[in-house]
Protein backbone atom coordinates (compact mmCIF):
# COMPACT_ATOMS: atom_id res chain seq x y z
CA UNK A 1 0.00 0.00 0.00
CA UNK A 2 1.16 3.24 -1.39
CA UNK A 3 0.27 5.55 1.83
CA UNK A 4 0.87 9.29 -0.68
CA UNK A 5 -1.67 7.77 -3.33
CA UNK A 6 -4.22 9.99 -4.00
CA UNK A 7 -1.96 12.87 -2.26
CA UNK A 8 -0.81 15.94 -3.91
CA UNK A 9 1.57 18.62 -2.98
CA UNK A 10 -0.12 21.80 -2.59
CA UNK A 11 3.08 23.85 -3.33
CA UNK A 12 4.07 22.16 -6.63
CA UNK A 13 0.70 20.16 -7.14
CA UNK A 14 3.00 17.00 -7.95
CA UNK A 15 0.88 14.12 -7.39
CA UNK A 16 0.91 10.67 -5.68
CA UNK A 17 5.22 11.95 -5.28
CA UNK A 18 7.63 9.63 -3.46
CA UNK A 19 9.68 10.33 -0.12
CA UNK A 20 8.31 12.32 3.10
CA UNK A 21 5.29 13.61 3.39
CA UNK A 22 4.40 16.94 5.45
CA UNK A 23 1.24 17.45 6.60
CA UNK A 24 0.31 20.70 8.15
CA UNK A 25 -1.05 20.29 12.13
CA UNK A 26 -2.93 23.81 11.42
CA UNK A 27 -4.36 23.98 8.09
CA UNK A 28 -6.71 21.54 6.72
CA UNK A 29 -5.60 19.62 4.37
CA UNK A 30 -2.06 20.60 3.06
CA UNK A 31 0.49 18.41 2.19
CA UNK A 32 3.75 19.32 0.45
CA UNK A 33 6.36 16.92 -0.46
CA UNK A 34 9.81 17.01 1.13
CA UNK A 35 11.20 19.63 -1.41
CA UNK A 36 8.90 22.12 -0.71
CA UNK A 37 8.80 21.73 2.73
CA UNK A 38 12.61 22.51 2.71
CA UNK A 39 12.33 25.45 0.16
CA UNK A 40 9.88 26.84 3.06
CA UNK A 41 6.48 26.92 0.72
CA UNK A 42 4.34 29.26 2.51
CA UNK A 43 0.53 30.09 0.96
CA UNK A 44 -1.64 33.26 2.46
CA UNK A 45 -2.60 30.84 5.09
CA UNK A 46 0.32 28.77 5.79
CA UNK A 47 3.47 29.64 7.19
CA UNK A 48 6.68 28.10 7.67
CA UNK A 49 5.68 28.85 11.95
CA UNK A 50 2.80 26.09 11.61
CA UNK A 51 3.97 22.83 13.08
CA UNK A 52 4.14 19.96 10.67
CA UNK A 53 3.96 16.72 10.76
CA UNK A 54 6.25 14.19 8.86
CA UNK A 55 4.74 11.49 7.07
CA UNK A 56 6.65 7.96 5.61
CA UNK A 57 5.10 5.80 3.58
CA UNK A 58 5.99 2.03 4.21
CA UNK A 59 8.23 2.28 1.16
CA UNK A 60 9.85 4.72 2.55
CA UNK A 61 10.32 3.51 6.24
CA UNK A 62 11.85 0.28 4.68
CA UNK A 63 14.02 2.34 2.69
CA UNK A 64 15.12 4.83 5.72
CA UNK A 65 15.50 1.34 8.20
CA UNK A 66 16.54 -1.02 6.01
CA UNK A 67 13.86 -3.56 6.35
CA UNK A 68 14.52 -3.65 9.98
CA UNK A 69 12.12 -3.43 13.04
CA UNK A 70 9.11 -4.43 10.87
CA UNK A 71 6.32 -3.98 13.30
CA UNK A 72 2.87 -4.03 11.59
CA UNK A 73 2.66 -0.54 13.22
CA UNK A 74 4.23 1.84 10.94
CA UNK A 75 7.00 3.78 13.82
CA UNK A 76 5.85 7.35 13.85
CA UNK A 77 7.48 10.32 15.54
CA UNK A 78 5.09 12.47 16.10
CA UNK A 79 4.92 16.70 16.29
CA UNK A 80 3.36 18.39 18.86
CA UNK A 81 0.71 20.35 16.77
CA UNK A 82 0.91 23.14 19.97
CA UNK A 83 4.33 24.18 19.75
CA UNK A 84 5.88 22.34 17.06
CA UNK A 85 8.11 20.12 18.97
CA UNK A 86 9.12 17.01 16.98
CA UNK A 87 9.77 13.16 18.02
CA UNK A 88 7.44 12.28 20.56
CA UNK A 89 5.70 8.66 20.50
CA UNK A 90 2.27 8.50 21.10
CA UNK A 91 2.65 8.23 24.50
CA UNK A 92 5.11 10.95 25.28
CA UNK A 93 2.79 13.52 23.07
CA UNK A 94 -0.68 12.48 25.39
CA UNK A 95 1.92 13.06 28.41
CA UNK A 96 2.98 16.24 26.63
CA UNK A 97 0.01 17.54 25.41
CA UNK A 98 -1.94 16.51 28.93
CA UNK A 99 0.86 18.37 30.87
CA UNK A 100 1.48 21.19 28.46
CA UNK A 101 -1.62 22.28 26.29
CA UNK A 102 -4.59 20.80 28.38
CA UNK A 103 -6.25 24.26 28.29
CA UNK A 104 -5.11 25.23 24.66
CA UNK A 105 -8.49 25.03 22.36
CA UNK A 106 -7.03 25.98 19.18
CA UNK A 107 -8.51 23.66 16.44
CA UNK A 108 -5.62 21.14 15.32
CA UNK A 109 -5.08 18.30 13.05
CA UNK A 110 -4.33 15.27 14.92
CA UNK A 111 -1.06 14.20 14.08
CA UNK A 112 -1.80 10.45 15.03
CA UNK A 113 -5.05 10.22 12.98
CA UNK A 114 -3.10 11.75 10.19
CA UNK A 115 -0.20 9.34 10.13
CA UNK A 116 -2.21 6.16 11.19
CA UNK A 117 -2.53 3.53 8.11
CA UNK A 118 -6.63 3.50 7.42
CA UNK A 119 -6.56 6.63 10.25
CA UNK A 120 -8.62 9.70 9.06
CA UNK A 121 -5.72 11.87 7.35
CA UNK A 122 -8.22 15.46 8.50
CA UNK A 123 -9.27 14.95 11.88
CA UNK A 124 -9.93 18.43 12.92
CA UNK A 125 -10.63 18.42 17.28
CA UNK A 126 -10.33 21.49 19.69
CA UNK A 127 -9.62 19.29 22.40
CA UNK A 128 -6.41 17.53 21.40
CA UNK A 129 -5.30 16.37 24.39
CA UNK A 130 -9.34 14.94 25.57
CA UNK A 131 -9.09 13.23 21.28
CA UNK A 132 -5.49 11.63 22.63
CA UNK A 133 -6.66 10.69 25.95
CA UNK A 134 -9.87 8.89 24.19
CA UNK A 135 -8.91 7.51 20.97
CA UNK A 136 -5.30 7.20 21.28
CA UNK A 137 -4.66 6.20 24.86
CA UNK A 138 -5.00 2.32 23.76
CA UNK A 139 -2.35 2.04 21.09
CA UNK A 140 -2.47 1.81 17.35
CA UNK A 141 -3.24 -1.17 16.87
CA UNK A 142 -6.13 -1.21 19.24
CA UNK A 143 -7.69 1.89 17.56
CA UNK A 144 -7.31 0.32 14.26
CA UNK A 145 -9.36 -2.26 15.21
CA UNK A 146 -11.91 0.36 16.72
CA UNK A 147 -12.08 1.93 13.20
CA UNK A 148 -12.66 -1.26 11.00
CA UNK A 149 -15.05 -1.88 13.78
CA UNK A 150 -17.04 0.83 13.45
CA UNK A 151 -16.84 0.92 9.29
ZN1 LIG B 1 6.08 20.01 -3.70
ZN1 LIG C 1 -0.36 25.52 7.73
ZN1 LIG D 1 3.63 21.01 22.76
ZN1 LIG E 1 -6.26 11.30 16.59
Amino acid sequence: MNRHEGVSCDSCLKNNFRGRRYKCLICIDYDLCAACYETGATTNQHTTEHPMQCILSRSDFDLYYGGEALALEQPQAYTCPFCNRMGFTDTALMEHVTAEHADTTLAVVCPVCASLPGGEPNFVTDDFAGHLTLEHRTGPRDLISFLISFS
